[in-house]
């Protein structure tokens, strides 16, 4: 009855049962099915899509799947008048111009490459500018400080050319503004997304990129507030909508992207003193500084002429719910956008092919006789290509459901980009359940290294090299994918998972990444023939998930926290400990709070060991404050001067959203401090960060008391 069924574990025969299930010509089917069209955020084509993941739930008869949209601010290029960058000589005659398309190299892109999006950068700013061009290598803040202060070279009003990779393309756009750029042209180095065998390994045949490739993408930087133009409130048709001027999140200059052999003109043609050597790229040239031309060229002037309009569309979210048994009010959450820029075969669509699967198995569990303990919640986001979108609206629009229920977000967005090992993400709490999933899955391949994922993981992904017993790598949680919303604006723990390449590789992200070449050849024929791998990640999130939603005792492990708060500390004594004495900020505030949370954790379990799982109250009791945890680090000001990213342990780095900073409000406000003019207010402000961070510990510990 009612009873046995509250003290139940969930059936032990779930988990071996489910990971049999999934099956990995489903998911080959999913794919080819949803690369069979491009599905780009704001189009017919991305509706179609969210009808199909609909309908799909509902023939597998989850309890209820249902579409939510919003209508938000997004950005095309103009069909008609595309944009391009060309050199004009002494006469003014453009002589050399980009390309607008890709080019077809096999029957597949043959057919796709017209009709997806050309090469754009989201929110680009249009118009035409011309002038004397410059090399800023990656475009970062350290770049341009160099080009400033030791190269001596001024960008402004000049077009900037800068390679992709090491950080956001946002940040480049903003940091090219900031310093005084006209316009910046985005262009992918062969060094960072070519391999060492040349036309054999690359597409068609292979994984690399070749000379007509193009990343799209966008280049909002939105500081975790959403889209542009409803910041901290859903962009539902009666909401207060912002003029687009009133916003930082948008560029004022025209921002562009082209390939490599595009832009092999350019840079052959830019005169003035070389590169430092590290500055030089991968093509056979000698890469200079500009600003302006080569004698030796025709090249007199640069123009870049952009034709990309923001302009407000619908979006669409699908949510999918397996009610759970006896707590159906806490939600363990799954999620994934589906949008693409192109076909997608890699980003997102092996996710969303994958989690399709993943509904299907949970519905043949059910089938047979088991329902979980928790509510299942599926997610398939729109518009995160854009800036995590569909995402961060739901957030918006159900933050207090969320923050009241939800117990863990498991994001899936590349699920597949290469087989070498896995590359985690994960909130420290969650990371003893993570590894424990991995040890209870194989690795989809024979391989030395051994037989579990988590062997496998361990040997390609060591966290210390020299430890023969060391853990595998597991990173925290920054930016780029839709779990964002979720750890750095509500604070729910997250974990999310995905296959990557080998580092030695020296590539910055797969090389086609976000080109027209995502076709579902890539996938199948490529990176995962077999589809093992996609199987493989379908297995350990259907694994996760049963492993937070069936458990009477929710898996979080708050020694975990304690022990990786102890990692964090040292890390920040190691690199800014010198610099705290030295500006007379004292740490022994963040030291006692990490020894109270310490200790809490501590008392904390071993009161758990003993807790009468009879009792239901009891259980719920202890429960929420596991599920709670995430939430007591969130700040409901927010980080300085990033009001909406409000986890005071962690939160993407201003200079690389992509990557973590830990206490990033210590982080922020030291950076600043040692650039500042007027250094001693700028230290009181790492002062009161300090303080900040140290009651947010403090009060996390509290949370962990007995109630009373
Ligand atoms: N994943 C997308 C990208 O890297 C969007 C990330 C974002 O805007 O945060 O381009
Ligand atoms: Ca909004
Ligand atoms: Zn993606
Ligand atoms: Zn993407």
């Amino acid at each position: 009855g009612e009873f046995a069924d509250f003290l139940s574990e969930g059936d032990a025969w779930v988990a071996e049962a489910l990971r049999d299930e999934i099956s990995a010509k489903n998911i080959e089917e999913n794919l080819r099915y949803l690369t069979s069209k491009p599905h780009l955020a704001g189009t017919p084509e991305g509706k179609a899509y969210a009808d199909w993941v609909v309908q799909k739930w509902r023939e597998q008869g989850l309890d209820d799947a249902y579409v939510t949209d919003y209508n938000i601010l997004l950005s095309y290029p103009d069909r008609d008048s595309p944009s391009y960058i060309a050199l004009l000589d002494e006469n003014d005659r453009e002589r050399f111009r980009t390309a607008v398309f890709e080019e077809a190299v096999d029957a597949e892109t043959e057919q796709w490459l017209s009709s997806i999006v050309q090469p754009f950068n989201a929110y680009s700013a249009p118009g035409t500018v011309q002038g004397d061009v410059v090399y800023v290598n990656y475009a970062r803040v350290e770049d341009y400080e160099r080009l400033r202060d030791q190269l001596g070279i001024d960008v402004t009003g000049k077009v900037v050319i800068a390679r992709y990779g090491k950080i956001f393309r946002g940040e480049k756009a903003k940091y090219s503004q900031e310093f005084g750029a006209a316009g910046l042209i985005l262009y992918t180095d062969p060094e960072d997304t070519v391999g060492s065998g040349g036309e054999a390994d690359m597409y068609p045949r292979g994984w690399y990129l070749p000379g007509s490739g193009v990343q799209r993408g966008n280049i909002l930087n939105s500081a975790g507030a959403g889209e542009p133009l409803t910041p901290g409130y859903p962009a539902k048709d009666y909401m207060f909508r912002i003029e687009q001027n009133e916003t930082d999140a948008l560029a004022r200059i025209p921002v562009h992207p082209i390939g490599y052999s595009d832009a092999w003109h350019i840079l052959n043609a830019i005169g003035g003193p070389a590169a430092p050597a590290e500055w030089a790229g991968g093509l056979n040239i000698t890469y200079r500084l500009g600003p302006g031309f080569d004698s030796a060229s025709w090249a007199r002037s640069i123009k870049m002429n952009i034709s990309v309009r923001n302009e407000r569309r619908d979006i669409f979210n699908t949510v999918g719910v397996i009610r759970g048994r006896v707590e159906p009010d806490r939600y363990v959450i799954m999620g994934n956008h589906r949008d693409s820029w192109t076909l997608g075969s890699v980003d997102p669509t092996s996710g969303t092919a994958v989690m399709v699967e993943v509904t299907r198995a949970f519905m043949e569990m059910v089938k047979r006789g088991w329902r979980p303990r928790r509510s299942l919640m599926f997610c398939s986001w729109d518009a995160e290509e854009y800036g995590l979108h569909g995402s961060m609206e739901h957030v918006e629009e159900f933050h207090r459901n969320l923050a009241s229920r939800a117990v863990v977000y498991i994001n899936i967005d590349t699920a597949v980009m290469a087989t070498y090992t896995l590359r985690p993400k994960v909130s420290p709490s969650a990371r003893q359940e993570f590894r424990e999933a991995t040890k209870r899955l194989p690795w989809p391949e024979t391989v030395p290294e051994g037989t579990t994922m988590y062997d496998v993981w361990r040997k390609r992904s060591p966290n210390d090299p020299d430890d023969p017993d060391t853990q595998p790598r597991i990173d925290l949680l920054g930016s780029g994918s839709d779990f964002a919303g979720f750890v750095h604006r509500v604070g729910v723990s997250c974990i999310d998972l995905g296959y990557t390449f080998d580092t030695a590789l020296g590539v910055s992200s797969y090389p086609l990444y976000h080109t027209g070449y995502e076709t579902f050849h890539l996938q199948a024929d490529i990176i995962d023939p077999g589809f093992k791998f996609n199987r493989g990640i379908a297995q350990l999130a259907a694994d996760l998930i049963r492993g937070f939603a069936d458990p009477v005792i929710l898996p979080f492990d708050l020694m975990e926290y304690a022990n990786y708060l102890g990692v964090m500390r040292s890390d920040l004594q190691a690199e800014y400990g010198t610099d705290l004495t030295n500006h007379g900020i004292s740490s022994d505030s963040l030291d006692s709070a990490i020894r109270n949370f310490t200790d809490a954790a501590q008392a904390f379990h071993s009161r758990l060991q003993g807790i009468d799982k009879n009792n239901p109250f009891e259980v719920r009791m202890f429960n929420d404050q596991l599920m709670q945890l995430e939430r007591a680090f969130i700040d409901p000001l927010g980080l300085p001067g990033r009001p909406f990213y409000r986890h005071t342990l962690m939160a993407p780095s201003k200079h690389n959203k992509y990557v973590s900073d830990p206490f990033p409000g210590l982080t922020d406000t030291i950076f600043d401090a040692e650039r500042s003019a007027d250094p001693a207010p700028a230290w009181r402000e790492v002062a009161k960060q300090m303080s900040i961070i140290a009651f947010n510990i403090q009060s996390a510990a509290s949370t962990l008391m007995m109630p009373a």
